[in-house]
């Protein structure tokens, strides 16, 4: 299939870009190539595909399901029992919603972290979108979890061949406070030998890193150090609660970071976090949206504007993290973390873009494209968008959109109306957790 995209907007200037399989092949003025498939760009611009660098696909299922509720009670009353009731087909249209939405959005590559990894690579692969799936890895400090679920990994590590290119697989050690110290290591040794990503959650609350300091001695960043699991295949959603000299552990070892302003905000998880800091220390800082049970939408494009606006607040510094800067961090910096050659719109780079639709408010005037993307618009100026040579929507329709919609909520009302009566058990398993984790350290 080869593609002509004529007369878009690209850095001010209008252009036209020639994409054949799956890559960009020229980029450049009234070029003379001939096309299987034509698409006027006029009055549309082209931005690269936006990288989302966190989240939990499925979650989307839970979206507005508990909200304004602090985090504890939120995670034992809403969200695990809820968990525990999930099936793979669940998993599979909570999926498709989720890449339905990241489509309708700009969102040609995201890296996940979830449960029933199949159901999750298939709808993924269905849709379109190129992903790093991390299975996700509790053992709860348990020996007999913890081996079910090393073969758990080693299963799902055996299927990914089934899946094409734009899916990768990944190991998914949820937290240091739900994943053993064994466990971990075991992550280490096999991500190493087989070179896959290790994505997991740090740093994200005070309380995480509190409990680190008292429980195991170190802060999570230390910890994680001292286990060896710093390098640059290792991936860390949130990354709230660090200090310098963890900043300088992290960017010594080529670890990325991604911050995930909405989840953090809304869960009050914390909002300081240290974007200059990791920048300068050459940092790979990317941005993510987390879950839509935590932040409750997928868009990249309200995320950079948070991203944006938070670094600005709380450094009272209105130069901090400009437009152009925290477009980079969801587009370069995304495909610098899963070493993929995407993120820019050069020949040669696997043909993930996106083509905003300028005939809208947000863009009128539009002195500065980038500014008024960041700072005015949303996801739903999202007008064309192709991943890996193909065109997924076109004129902001989805082929198949209306049964993914209709399906997912299906499951969703579904989910919710199953008993929900492991909230003893869940706040069991949590003491006693404290207490194994306690043990594993002594
Ligand atoms: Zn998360």
């Amino acid at each position: 299939m080869s593609i002509l995209i004529k007369n878009i907007l690209l850095q001010q200037e209008i252009t036209d870009i020639f994409i054949e399989g799956n890559s960009i092949r020229e980029v450049g003025k009234s070029l003379a190539c001939t096309a299987q498939k034509i698409i006027d760009g006029k009055g549309k611009a082209v931005i690269p595909g936006l990288i989302n660098g966190h989240t939990h696909a499925a979650m989307t299922l839970a979206r507005g399901y508990g909200d304004d509720i602090p985090l504890e009670q939120w995670l034992n009353e809403r969200i695990w029992p809820y968990e525990t009731n999930l099936t793979p087909e669940d998993v599979y249209w909570g999926t498709k919603l989720a890449c339905l939405e990241m489509i309708k959005s700009g969102t040609t590559c995201f890296c996940d972290m979830y449960t029933y990894f199949d159901s999750t690579a298939k709808a993924t692969e269905e849709m379109g979108l190129r992903a790093v799936l991390a299975a996700t890895m509790f053992d709860y400090f348990d020996k007999k979890q913890a081996a079910a679920v090393k073969q758990q990994m080693l299963n799902c590590f055996g299927r990914k061949k089934k899946y094409g290119n734009r899916i990768i697989f990944a190991l998914g050690p949820h937290a240091i406070y739900t994943v053993s110290t064994d466990s971990l290591r075991w992550c280490r040794n096999f991500a190493q030998e087989n070179g896959l990503f290790i994505h997991l959650h740090l740093a994200e609350t005070q309380s995480e890193y509190n409990n680190a300091l008292q429980q195991l001695g170190l802060s999570p960043v230390r910890y994680l150090h001292k286990h060896g699991l710093l390098s640059p295949r290792l991936i860390i959603a949130h990354g709230v609660w660090v200090d310098e000299e963890e900043i300088r552990l992290l960017a010594d070892y080529g670890v990325s970071v991604v911050h995930n302003p909405n989840s953090n905000l809304k869960i009050a998880s914390g909002y300081q976090f240290k974007y200059e800091e990791m920048k300068a220390a050459g940092i790979t800082v990317c941005l993510g949206t987390d879950g839509c049970a935590s932040s409750n939408s997928l868009d990249m494009i309200e995320t950079m504007k948070t991203a944006a606006l938070m670094q600005k607040a709380w450094r009272f510094d209105a130069t901090a993290m400009p437009a152009e800067e925290v477009l980079d961090c969801a587009t370069v910096n995304g495909a610098k973390m899963l070493q993929l050659n995407i993120g820019k719109i050069a020949p040669n780079c696997l043909a993930d873009l996106c083509l905003v639709d300028l005939n809208s408010p947000a863009f009128t005037p539009n002195f500065n494209f980038v500014s008024n993307l960041i700072y005015a618009a949303n996801g739903s100026c999202i007008d064309t968008v192709i991943c890996d040579g193909k065109v997924l929507m076109e004129n902001k329709y989805v082929p198949g959109e209306e049964e993914i919609m209709q399906k997912a909520a299906a499951v969703a009302y579904d989910l919710m109306k199953k008993p929900t009566n492991v909230i003893a058990k869940n706040e069991a398993n949590i003491n006693e957790n404290k207490d194994k984790r306690h043990n594993e350290q002594s």
